[in-house]
């Protein structure tokens, strides 16, 4: 609606007026990255934390300072580089690997002897061009998919292990899909479009070592799309009980962690002819009047019936067959729990078990299912969560992936 595009402007023209640098203060503020834990961040400035928590007021003492927040440094902080660890056992198996003394080790960080038991106390290891973060025990590196999570996109962190086990980790309350090869690590999932600004906290854990914790910043974009829906006749009377089991079926297939990663290059729209993007991912909905209670779960390419179909990315197909809501329907499975499906279809051209490549034709643009126009409804899932496929595009999170498993993709 144009009034919300207006104050969206707004926003943005008092966002961007805003100094850059804090008051008053010659350094600018930090952006949180994973591991920016208050001990780390007193370690690397050689700072009391303390100091910090009197000069970032509003952030919570108790919990490390939010990915993708800004942390006030004192002037006079001065960079140190440098390992942090948090060796289980004493540190002469530290000392070892990273070749120091460890008697030099242990009076660098004020402990009384090298052979008494560290547990999971932050040690700092002398290394240059490094900087020092408290990541997950066993983590060598931490990487997000976003410095700022943005609510209905896909999200994920990439990392290299130094120890094995098994890796287990969350977004808020959502268990996130992990995926490894060999010591490389991904962690998907995403958000719903209603996700707004929260701070979920990313939790990862391997093996037996103490849990990882670290909010995660997201922002709003603002600028979602609102829609006025009127149902009349037929359409008001829709079957509630055929739309809740079509999407129970599909929700089996979606959430199950279908194997290895199947593409090797990047995805591609599905669709290389249409009139206009008619209805994007997130759009607020509301049906005769309503509140804007749900949103549209894909993107909406409004086109000739017969426009051909295309495989956004190579998959198994899985589903082939007219549905009650979704019509002329095929899902593909691309492996790594991630899913593409493409509905309202007047045909269908594959079958399920078929392996697909990028860009094959699937299917034909029709307007069967509950549909009052030629469109073609396409939607990508993650972790059983509905993404933002334009974004997914965009952002380049398919190879973003497969350079986090250490595969290649041109
Ligand atoms: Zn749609």
């Amino acid at each position: 609606m144009k009034k919300w595009f207006v104050s969206g402007v707004l926003l943005l023209l008092a966002l961007i007026a805003q100094p850059t640098t804090a008051q008053g203060n010659g350094r600018s503020p930090l952006i949180i990255q994973p591991g920016d834990s208050w001990t780390a961040l007193a370690l690397r400035f050689q700072v009391a934390e303390a100091a910090l928590h009197e000069l970032n007021p509003h952030m919570n003492p108790l919990r490390p300072p939010a990915i993708g927040t800004e942390v006030v440094l004192p002037e006079t902080a001065v960079e140190q580089s440098g390992v942090l660890l948090r060796p289980k056992g004493n540190l002469l198996a530290t000392a070892v690997v990273h070749q120091v003394s460890p008697w030099s080790l242990a009076i660098r960080n004020n402990r009384s002897s090298p052979y008494r038991p560290t547990l999971y106390q932050p040690i700092l290891v002398p290394a240059e061009d490094t900087v020092p973060r408290d990541l997950p025990p066993g983590f060598a590196s931490l990487e997000l998919s976003q410095g700022v999570g943005v609510p209905g996109q896909a999200v994920g962190f990439r990392g290299q292990l130094v120890e094995g086990g098994a890796v287990t980790a969350f977004l808020g309350d959502n268990e996130m899909d992990v995926f490894a090869n060999g010591e490389f690590l991904v962690g998907l999932t995403g958000t719903g479009a209603f996700f707004g600004t929260q701070q979920p906290t990313l939790h990862i854990q391997v093996g037996d070592a103490p849990p990882w914790r670290q909010p995660w910043q997201f922002r709003d974009p603002t600028d979602w799309e609102y829609q006025q829906l009127t149902l009349t006749g037929a359409a008001a009377e829709i079957d509630q009980q055929s739309i809740a089991e079509e999407r129970e079926r599909l929700f089996a297939i979606w959430e199950q962690n279908s194997g290895p990663a199947q593409w090797q290059a990047p995805f591609q729209l599905p669709i290389n002819s249409y009139l206009t993007i008619s209805s994007t991912f997130g759009a607020r909905r509301s049906y005769n009047g309503g509140p804007y209670r749900s949103y549209h779960e894909g993107v909406d390419f409004a086109a000739y019936g017969g426009t051909p179909v295309l495989a956004a990315a190579t998959g198994t197909v899985v589903v082939a067959e007219f549905l009650y809501v979704r019509g002329g329907a095929v899902i593909i499975d691309h492996g790594l729990g991630i899913y593409s499906g493409y509905y309202h279809m007047s045909s269908i051209a594959v079958a399920p078990g078929d392996v697909v490549t990028t860009g094959q034709i699937v299917g034909e643009v029709g307007t069967t299912g509950l549909s009052t126009g030629n469109h073609l409804h396409w939607d990508l899932l993650v972790d059983a969560v509905w993404v933002d496929a334009q974004a997914w595009l965009d952002q380049g999170m398919d190879c973003w992936i497969l350079a986090g498993l250490n595969q290649p993709c041109p």
